[in-house]
Formats: C-alpha cells, structure tokens, sequence
C-alpha cells in the first residue's frame, strides 16, 4: 500500500502522489521569532519531522522548506518598546528557535528562509496582483485582497459549507458571504512612523510598507520553489490547525490568484493542539512551557518526542507530569533494549531475527502509510522490544539485517534517551583508526542525531588508534574537538571505551 495522508482540502485520507515522481516539496509555517516557541508550537514541528522522515524512510526525496516570520505586528510592537530595530529584536529568538529544534532531534529543512530576505518576491506578488484587479490599493494606503475576486476563497477551511448553515435561505449572497465569514485582507501594509522607527519598512512601487503576514508565506513559497526548479505548485503544505483560517485559506488565495494555477499545494496537512495539564496552552493561563524549560528540568528529547508520537497527529494530546515520566520510563526501556541487542549483534543471525525484523517493518510501514499512524506504529516497536529481549533471553544471535530494520525504524522516531547514544568501541576494534578513515572524517558532525553518534565513533575509534600508537598528543586533541560536539570518552580499565553524549 503507497503512503496515504488526510488531506484538509478534500476531508479524506488520499493517496500521496507528488507532482514529480519520487520527489516531495514540503513547506512548513515556521515560528514567529517574537519570543521563544513553546512546546505546543514544537508538537507541530515534530508532527512535521516525522512526515519528513517518513517520507524520507518511504523513498522521497524531500525539499523542505520553513520559514521564520521575522517581521509581523507583535515583532514590531516588542520591538518598539525596546527601542531597537526588528533585526536586532528577533535575532537572539531565532537562534534560540534553532537551538531548541535540535535539542528535539528535528531534522534540519533545506531552507530556512526569513520573511525580511524576500521582500523583493513579495513586492512582486502584490505588483502581479495589483495588475490581474485581484488587490486594491484602500484610502489608507494598504493594499488589500478582494476576495470576492478569488472564486476558489473559502475552500480549504470549508467556508462556504459554514456559510450554508447559517445562511437563512441557503443559499447566500456575496456581501453576506464576505460580511459573514471573511474579509479583504492586507497584502501589504503602509509604513507608520513606529513601523520605520524599527526599521520595519520597505520601497515598493505601490508605496512605502511592509507585507502582511499571509502574504510572506506565498512569496517565499514560491520563491524557492521557483529557485530549486521545481515549479509552482507545492506538493505538501503543513501546520498547525489554527493556520487553516485564515492564513492558509489567504496563502491558497494569494499564491493561485498569482499562478494562474489551481493548487497552492496538492495535499494540506494539519496537526492538533497540545494541552499542558488539560488547558489549551496560552500566555494568559501561565502555562507556557518551552523546550529549554523541559530541558532545565531535566527531561530527555527522546521521551517528548515518544510522547508526541504516541498521540496521532490530528488527536489533541495532553502534556502532564505524568505522561512526561511515563515517555521518560518508556523510552528507558526502549534504550535498554536498544543497548543489549546492539552488543548481541553478529554478522549472521538466526532465522528467528529475521522473522523478527520483517515483522517489525511491516507493522510500521502499514500504520505509518496509514496517515502516519504513529501511536499504531510505537505499539509494534514495543512489541519488538518485547519479543527481541526474549529471543535475548534464549540466546538467540542477531543479525546485521535484524539491527539494520531496527536502526532504521529508530531513524524514523528517534526516540532514545539521550545516553542510548552510548557507543562501546572493544579494545581490538579501531579498524576505522587507519589514516585513510582519519581523513576522511569532517571536524564537525553531522546534523542528524544518528549520524553524529556515527561520527563521534568514527572519531573515538581513530583516537584509539592514535593511543595505540602512542600518540597521545593526537589522542587528547580528538578528545577535546568531541567534548566541544558533547560526546564524552571514558576509557574503561579492560582497554574498551565507551562514547557517550552528553
Ligand atoms: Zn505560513
């Protein structure tokens, strides 16, 4: 069965099937960068992480696109109050933005575009607009959509069904439709003086502003879409559901209305809130929390991330104390089990692993075709976990295939806690250490939590090597450049030694 997702756009579950064969273009609604994100913004981005890789897992290859909103209302009413420029102002949340992201083990995008880098493609759009009579310039010098204009306006968040009901005879004039349910929205806003106190304005032929946040997603959209060849059409768009309407609904009106074309994109993703302690998380109940407060108390990445992938996606979830420890204890097990199947691995295993593997791959592969059920997909790992510590338990060896399923199915959740990341390297086993291996190795790990273990122990095994040609001076120095990446070297007294990350 090929890989079927719900889709917004048409309220059903549908086949995914990209414009190009084998190739997935992806955007994503990234954060405003006014404050730090909090974790309820961070369930959507881990929902959007694992559609990559599952995609990724699935034979696409994925062109990922998320943006950082670095000019909207809020950004410049902080700003303002602070008396420095929107630049200054949303730098220090960016970066933090980022950290945080990997802090979760979200996969890096192959773009991470700005909204104030893309103001020429969003004065472009507004021109194109302006001239096809689909936006007005209004008496306050703003430039807005009309969407009465836009026929298609309505569709993703079901609008017209929502007007239908209400309407009394049902069937509804255009007026009320627009006087109901949505109005003309700002495309691009005229400079105020508090705009160009925090150096927030731009020149554009239709006069001197800033965009409109809406429009800011469509133009970098398309920019980049643009550069990488890849057309006009996205193939899938995601957020979060309080991104349906009205920003998605104005992206799908600006950018067709701009394109000519019928799609925005083909397949609309959207993922669920998350509720601290059963309240929709919000400044006003003082239930923000962040990931660098998870992180201050102590909380391992890979049991949020196991939590989050326990609820669907399109599920509301709840963070408590309680569920957090309970992730915390489940993906210990998991580490466990992770630890103790590593070292048990040979070349060849028995019969019995690879019975073990393909089910395994199975069951994922089928719940997470199925709109990426997740929660479906977790229960079969568990299972796994279950049934390879008894095969353990009876000695069975495993194989290289069985570990291979498993690496790859622990690449789509990344759920392991932290010191899973533990790599034990025997005292004889410094076959990576040979000059060549050395030379090979980059100075700074990859991105991806998986492939910097495999770094660092490309690394620890060289620096053994080293040692064992009594170079220590070389040895210290690769001790130091991973300490600076955190992973830790001990050396344990039988010679082996142990990379850690810490
Ligand atoms: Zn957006």
């Amino acid at each position: 069965m090929p890989l079927r997702l719900y889709n917004t756009l048409t309220q059903r579950v549908e086949p995914f099937e990209p414009i190009r064969p084998g190739q997935a273009t992806l955007y994503t609604c990234g954060p405003t960068i006014w404050n730090y994100a909090h974790i309820g913004n961070f369930r959507t981005f881990l929902f959007e992480d694992l559609l990559r890789r599952w995609l990724i897992a699935s034979g696409f290859k994925v062109f990922q696109i998320m943006n950082l909103t670095d000019v909207d209302d809020r950004i410049i009413r902080e700003a303002s109050a602070k008396g420095v420029a929107i630049g200054d102002f949303t730098a220090p949340y960016a970066e933090a933005f980022q950290q945080d992201r990997k802090w979760l083990r979200i996969q890096d995008a192959e773009e991470y575009p700005r909204a104030t880098g893309f103001i020429a493609p969003m004065i472009e759009l507004v021109q194109g607009l302006l001239a096809k009579g689909i936006a007005y310039k209004g008496e306050d010098g703003s430039v807005y959509f009309a969407i009465a204009r836009f026929p298609a306006y309505g569709k993703l968040s079901q609008l017209d069904k929502r007007q239908l009901k209400t309407g009394a005879s049902g069937r509804v004039s255009s007026d009320e439709y627009d006087k109901e349910n949505a109005q003309d929205f700002v495309l691009w806003k005229a400079a105020k003086p508090e705009d160009e106190a925090v150096a927030a304005a731009w020149d554009a032929p239709f006069g001197r502003g800033r965009p409109g946040w809406h429009l800011e997603c469509s133009a970098m959209a398309l920019a980049l879409l643009k550069q990488h060849g890849a057309g006009d059409v996205l193939d899938i768009h995601a957020g979060g559901v309080d991104l349906i309407f009205p920003h998605h609904e104005d992206e799908i009106a600006q950018s067709c209305a701009f394109t000519g074309q019928t799609y925005f994109a083909r397949y609309w993703l959207h993922g669920e809130f998350l509720n601290i302690r059963g309240t929709k998380m919000s400044k006003r109940f003082g239930n923000i929390t962040t990931p660098r407060d998870l992180r201050e108390d102590g909380v391992d990445p890979g049991a949020v991330r196991l939590l989050v992938f326990q609820a669907h996606y399109r599920q509301k979830m709840d963070l408590t104390d309680e569920s957090l420890a309970m992730a915390r204890e489940s993906a210990r097990r998991l580490g466990e089990f992770d630890e103790r199947f590593r070292e048990a691995s040979k070349a060849v295993g028995a019969d019995s692993w690879n019975e073990w593997a393909n089910t395994l791959e199975r069951r994922v592969a089928e719940a997470m075709d199925d709109d990426l059920n997740a929660p479906r997909a977790i229960a079969a790992v568990f299972d796994a976990a279950r049934e390879g510590n008894r095969l353990l338990d009876q000695r069975e060896a495993s194989g290289a295939g069985a570990l291979d399923a498993w690496n790859k199915i622990m690449g789509v959740f990344d759920p392991l806690p932290g010191t899973a990341a533990t790599v034990r390297i025997g005292a004889g086993d410094a076959r990576d250490g040979d000059p060549e291996t050395a030379a090979s190795l980059s100075a700074d790990p990859p991105a991806e939590a998986d492939q910097a273990t495999e770094w660092a122990r490309a690394w620890a095994s060289v620096r053994l090597a080293a040692k064992k040609q009594k170079n220590f001076a070389e040895a210290d120095r690769i001790r130091a450049m991973l300490k600076q990446h955190g992973f830790e070297i001990r050396d344990a007294k039988d010679g082996s030694i142990e990379v850690r990350r810490v």
